[in-house]
């Protein structure tokens, strides 16, 4: 067990985000720069176990990412993945369905971008979108969304007992860090891309995602594939909580080398 577990999200135990501090960081002793001297380190052992894992070929590894706009999800995949070859690492943005997936059931577009062996796959949104977005604009009926839960709790233990290691992390920020944030996209001109429309819409709609991520999360937290409520006011923090959850995880792959020819022993390359 890790101090960071304690961000896990044990199966059955309920979940208020209200009483999950997002400028916390109640896993780690230091300030900022002890804790991204230690990130530094976490990413050399992430970038050795990745390396491992592919050289294996055997085993997978799924990382959900979801947060609220402005909540992180790129510069976590930037700094937690920092250094890590990027050949055995697949990121995949789930944006806007277009017409073609909105034709397909909800799961349909996510499982093609499933980790293969000896990869990593990166979610930055996911099939929780169908839960999340789409309950608190109404975009299907209740009944449909609701059973969605079961559908998903089912698809993930699909993955998990194929061979699929599952990770999910909700970065959890406050409504005041996201005004500053969404704010910075509007004065920085270097960050103005990132403006979108319906961020203020989104950004009205707060309470109700809070809601909806509550009980999603306590609907799908499994042991194979748990949730992590990951306080993310604070950059440093957010990522050094991924970096330890990830590279414990990997670590508990137990992850084998292959041997290669033993008689290769003592062959002098000239
Ligand atoms: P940032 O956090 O930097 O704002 P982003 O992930 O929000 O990045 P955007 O291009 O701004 O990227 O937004 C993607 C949008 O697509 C989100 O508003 C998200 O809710 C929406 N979306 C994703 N999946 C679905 C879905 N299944 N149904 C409806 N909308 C979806
Ligand atoms: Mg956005």
């Amino acid at each position: 067990m890790s101090r960071f577990d304690q961000h896990r999200i044990v199966p059955g135990a309920k979940l208020r985000l209200a009483d999950h501090d997002p400028h916390g960081t109640p896993a780690f002793d230091g300030d900022k720069q002890e804790g991204k001297q230690r990130l530094a380190a976490l990413n050399e052992r992430l970038e050795e176990l990745q390396e491992a894992l592919y050289a294996e070929g055997k085993q997978r590894l799924l990382v959900v990412l979801q947060a609220l706009d402005a909540g992180g999800k790129d510069g976590t995949i930037r700094a937690v993945f920092d250094g890590v070859n990027p050949q055995g690492v697949k990121v995949k943005c789930f944006k806007r369905p277009t017409e073609l997936e909105l034709a397909h059931d909800f799961l349909w577009r996510v499982h093609p971008h499933v980790p293969g062996n000896g990869e990593i796959a990166i979610w930055n949104r996911s099939h929780y979108e169908d839960v999340l977005v789409v309950r608190v604009h109404d975009l299907v009926p209740k009944a449909q969304w609701r059973r969605r839960y079961e559908h998903i709790a089912a698809f993930e233990r699909l993955l998990a007992d194929e061979g699929t290691v599952i990770r999910k992390f909700f970065l959890h920020i406050s409504k005041d860090e996201q005004r500053e944030r969404l704010q910075e996209r509007i004065d920085n001109p270097k960050k103005r891309w990132k403006w979108n429309d319906g961020d203020l819409q989104e950004r009205a709609r707060w309470n109700d995602y809070q809601e909806a991520y509550e009980e999603a999360i306590v609907a799908t937290s499994t042991e194979a594939a748990p949730w992590y409520v990951v306080p993310a006011d604070r950059n440093w923090y957010r990522d050094l909580v991924i970096s330890e959850v990830l590279v414990h995880t990997l670590e508990g792959m137990h992850i084998r080398l292959p041997e290669g020819d033993p008689d290769i022993a003592g062959t002098v390359v000239k």
